[in-house]
Formats: structure tokens, sequence, C-alpha cells
């Protein structure tokens, strides 16, 4: 049996940002409006200037509360986005990193420092980790093509080629000219575990930029939320069951000014022959990670290294995923396992309100 759940739920999403902007919930986190006696806060009543779009393959809402915002602004935001798609994405032909991919083994490709510096990002986290995280990986995210039509159990003589052209210590940086080379023919670079955090951290600056305190920005679960409500209480978020549809919390934080990601294997997988197949790969095997974990969530300032974390500890698993966040400044995180358990740091327990019994503390 084949199943993919995530071209569904993509339609579905895609045709609902296209009818109605804002009409959804997040992936993974969700925005609570009530505070904790279930009563209205003061920010309910100032409306937020909102707009919804469709890109990155995922759904982007963002959310600016404050009076002084404007259309121009949503306007803004949507050029922003489209414009690191046009660098970062591999869907695009024309795109930056399409340019390096294609260019691999043949000469190196000078790109904007906004790229340059993303990859750079991307290579540290891969150093810090001996390549578990490995934006090399592009070659084999293409075999699988999981959360795509089609996605099926690719062939072993092809997952031990891609599996080849996967090594960070391949990508070759020059600093001066601000050139990336792949060193060998048919690598490939894949930014998916950090692009969406990255495009957070722009509009964020953005809306700074502009003198805003107050905004949710949310990527399909990559959420920011900036500064805090208006009126100055901190913001509530939910954190995502796995098991259940979303918007179905296993308990809430509170943050004021800070990102909240999610990796899980609920949105992109397939199944076959009963086993199901999520989309975070183990650069070893060149087989989708399997191991006890449902969901890692991650809560620090800066949405790019809560997404390059997010998909870090979860290949990395919870004891060395624990051990990696310690040695991580102002960073927290939240491991939920498929029986139920909860690991998390110190500071993620102190700030989670669990509301759902049914997962306890393991650590
Ligand atoms: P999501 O995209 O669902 O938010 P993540 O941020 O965890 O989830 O990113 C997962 C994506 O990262 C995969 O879809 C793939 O593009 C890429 N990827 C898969 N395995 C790895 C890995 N070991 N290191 C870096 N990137 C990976
Ligand atoms: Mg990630």
């Amino acid at each position: 049996m084949k199943k993919s759940k995530i071209a569904i739920t993509l339609t579905v999403l895609a045709l609902c940002a296209s009818l109605l902007s804002g009409c959804f919930g997040n992936k993974n986190t969700t925005e609570s409006t009530n505070n904790s006696a279930g009563n209205l806060t003061q920010y309910e009543t100032l409306e937020p200037m909102s707009q919804t779009y469709f890109i990155f393959d995922t759904i982007v809402n963002v959310k600016i509360y404050d009076t002084r915002a404007t259309k121009d602004n949503l306007k803004d935001i949507e050029d922003i986005l489209k414009n690191i798609d046009m660098k970062i994405s591999r869907n695009q032909e024309t795109s930056e990193i399409s340019k390096v991919i294609a260019n691999a083994g043949i000469a190196p490709v000078q790109v904007s420092t906004d790229t340059y510096d993303l990859v750079s990002k991307a290579l540290s986290y891969a150093e810090r980790t001996n390549g578990m995280f490995d934006p090399a990986i592009g070659k084999l995210v293409g075999l699988w093509n999981i959360g795509h039509e089609g996605a099926h159990v690719p062939a072993v003589a092809d997952i031990e080629e891609a599996l080849q052209r996967c090594d960070y210590r391949k990508i070759e940086m020059n600093d001066d000219k601000h050139e990336i080379y792949l060193q060998e023919k048919g690598m490939d670079i894949d930014l998916g575990s950090i692009g969406k955090g990255y495009a957070a951290d722009v509009i964020y600056d953005y809306l700074a930029d502009k003198g805003f305190h107050s905004a949710i920005i949310d990527l399909g679960g990559n959420v920011f939320a900036m500064g805090s409500k208006p009126g100055g209480k901190k913001w509530t978020i939910g954190v995502q069951d796995p098991d259940k549809e979303r918007g179905n919390g296993i308990g809430t934080i509170q943050v004021e000014d800070k990102t909240i990601v999610t990796s899980g294997i609920y949105e992109r997988f397939f199944i076959e022959d009963g086993k199901m197949y999520q989309h975070i790969l183990d650069p070893r095997t060149g087989y989708p990670v399997d191991n006890n974990i449902s969901s890692v969530t991650i809560v620090t300032s800066r949405s790019t290294d809560a997404d390059a974390l997010s998909t870090t500890l979860f290949v990395l698993g919870i004891d060395e995923g624990l051990k990696f966040i310690e040695n991580t400044p102002d960073a927290e995180a939240l491991f939920i396992t498929k029986d139920k358990k909860l690991y998390g740091t110190s500071g993620f327990k102190e700030m989670l309100k669990k509301t759902n019994d049914n997962y306890t503390f393991a650590n």
C-alpha cells in the first residue's frame, strides 16, 4: 500500500489559501487567542494586518499587530518571500542554488550575500554534527522525493549511488568572491531544513526595521512570535500533538520575541508495505531516520537556527540531541516520542504548560 498524505493536505491548504486569507491553523504550533482563564486578552481587540501566502511548498501567514501596518507591508513581505525563493529554491531553474547545482563539478558560481551566508550557516551545522545535518543531501532528497506525488522506496543501488554524492565537505566556499562550488558532478544542495527559518528571520528583520513590535510570522509550523502581544503580555503558542489533526496540542508555552520551530514525522511521509517513511534522512544510511521520535520542537531567538536545530536534533536522536542543545546558547528543545513520552531541556520543561495527560515527562 502506498499513501501520500502531504499531497492531499497541501492541495487542500493551497485552495484554502487562495480562497481565503488567514483561514488555517498552523502546522505544528498554534497561536492561542485565550489566556489561561479563557478570557479574551486585550490584543484580540486589535485586528492584525494579515495575509496568507503559498510558497516554499507551504502555507505562510503573517499577522502584524500594529495600527500603522498597511497593505504595502504585506506586499513587501510577498516580494521578500518570492525573492528568497528565487535565490535558494531547487525547484526554480533560475535560482542561485539551481545554478550552483547545474555547475557541480564544472565551475564555482557567484551568489548573493544572502545565499552565501545561508549555505555557510548550514555548513556550520554540518561541521558541528559531523555531517548528520548535511545540506549536500540534495541527491538523496530528490531520489526519495518524500512529500511529493509518487514517492516510493528507491532501489538499493540508486540509494548507494546517491549517497556517494552527499558530502558537505565537498561544498567549497570562497569568502572573497562569494562563490560556491560543488566539487563533484551530480552533487546537489538542499536547504529545505533551514530555508523557512531563514525566511522568517528576513521577514522579522523587515518588520523590526519598519518599527513594528508585535507580529506572528508563521511558515507552515516555523513560527516567529515577534515581541509581545499588544498590551505587553507574552504570546501563547501551542505545541502540536503529533498524533492528532493540527490545532490539537499537548500543551502551550508562553514566549516573548522567540521563534518556535518543529520538525516532525507526521506531515511529509509515505507508507509502503505498512512501513512509514518520513522526510528527514540519515546521511550514513541513505534511508529516512528510523527512530522513536515523533517531533522535535526548538525555541530560540533566530528562526534560521531553530530550523537547522530541529532537523539536527531529529537526526541526532534524544541523547545526542539533548547534549547538542545543552552546548547551544539560548536554545530549548522538546522531543515527543511515538510512545507519547516527552524529553525536554530544563528550560523547555519549565515553559511547557502540559494540557494533555496522554503525554508524560520521561526526563
Ligand atoms: P520541514 O521542511 O517539514 O519543516 P525540516 O525543517 O526538518 O522539516 O526539514 C526537512 C527537510 O530537510 C527535508 O524535507 C529535506 O529537504 C532536508 N533534509 C532531510 N534530511 C536532512 C539531513 N540529514 N540534513 C539536512 N537536511 C535534511
Ligand atoms: Mg528544520
